[in-house]
């Protein structure tokens, strides 16, 4: 493994940049649609060492889908593996992320895996607490611990942007519903998966939670353990196999790194062992990636040699 130093950063961003023009922002959560595709931002925090960053480092974006790997853990800490693999599967879909069709595949409409939107919603309905609040201060609860950040919160307008629009979420929710996948208030469980897209951070802060998973479960720099080494592995293989929608096996081939993306244009990458990466720049290709995001990630890996295969 080559050592990554700000120039190399500077020097991925600046080549990549020009592939904002071949992407587009999102459009159906309307509160997205106005992102700016030259915002681009990149930081890496390595463990034990130094966070590096460039571009519109300060810049907060909602981490969007990048949540599924947190509500996962939650679940994971709250429930253990056995409980939460009876409500969701472990198999990538090769379906986009909103796809309703694979739900039809298991009886009872068991979703195939968490970082799709059917699993994700059946994992955060699994999380502890009376009320929406209290499921949705859990989730904050672990992003804050993993950022390191007491302030982290969600942004209430593209929270509730995104849940008065969410008619696809909805179906899911009321077909799993249907089968007992899910159980409870769907629109409260909406109220909770909207908030937890809706989860706001920079870079800088998102490549920490990153190089938490790349020191499986344990702080950069004090070395404690933050999550369970088991739980953090499980997310690292989702990450793998399905983090990257239905692009993760282009993705492995092409990084061959732990990765989520976010609709928002957020990615998060782990090198095992070495540090977190957080890459942002919202014009997305056809699968909901970010182009600048994929191009410079395929870029430093191939330099850095960070291939895990
Ligand atoms: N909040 C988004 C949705 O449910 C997340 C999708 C994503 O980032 O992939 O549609």
């Amino acid at each position: 493994m080559i050592k990554i130093d700000q120039s190399d950063l500077i020097k991925w961003l600046e080549h990549v940049r020009i592939y904002a023009n071949n992407g587009k922002v999102v459009d159906y959560i309307p509160a997205l649609a106005n992102q700016q595709p030259e915002t681009n931002a990149v930081a890496y925090y390595p463990i034990g060492g130094e966070l590096i960053f460039t571009g519109q480092a300060e810049y907060k974006f909602t981490i969007q889908s990048i949540s599924k790997v947190i509500s996962l853990a939650v679940a994971l800490i709250q429930h253990g593996d056995q409980a939460v693999f009876s409500r969701v599967d472990k198999e990538p879909t090769s379906d986009p992320f909103y796809s309703v069709a694979k739900l039809e595949v298991e009886k009872p409409a068991k979703p195939f895996n968490p970082m799709i939107n059917a699993g994700a919603l059946a994992v955060t309905n699994m999380i502890r607490g009376r009320n929406s609040e209290e499921m949705v201060g859990e989730i904050l609860k672990l992003v804050r611990v993993l950022a390191n950040d007491e302030q982290v919160t969600y942004d209430q307008d593209v929270a509730q942007s995104e849940y008065e629009t969410s008619f696809l979420n909805r179906a899911l929710c009321y077909f799993m519903k249907q089968h007992g996948v899910i159980t409870g208030s769907i629109e409260e469980l909406l109220e909770v998966y909207t908030k937890q897209c809706a989860i706001s951070m920079n870079v800088k802060q998102l490549a920490r939670i990153a190089a938490v998973f790349a020191n499986d479960g344990r702080d950069p720099d004090s070395n404690e353990e933050l999550i369970p080494p088991d739980v953090a592995r499980i997310c690292k293989t989702f990450m793998v196999t399905c983090g990257m929608y239905n692009e993760s096996g282009t993705f492995a081939i092409n990084v061959g790194i732990p990765a989520k993306s976010g609709v928002s244009g957020a990615i998060m990458g782990v090198i095992k062992r070495c540090g977190g990466i957080a890459v942002f720049g919202p014009a997305l290709n056809e699968k909901g990636n970010s182009v600048v995001g994929i191009k410079l990630l395929e870029k430093l890996a191939a330099e850095k040699m960070w291939s895990i295969f």
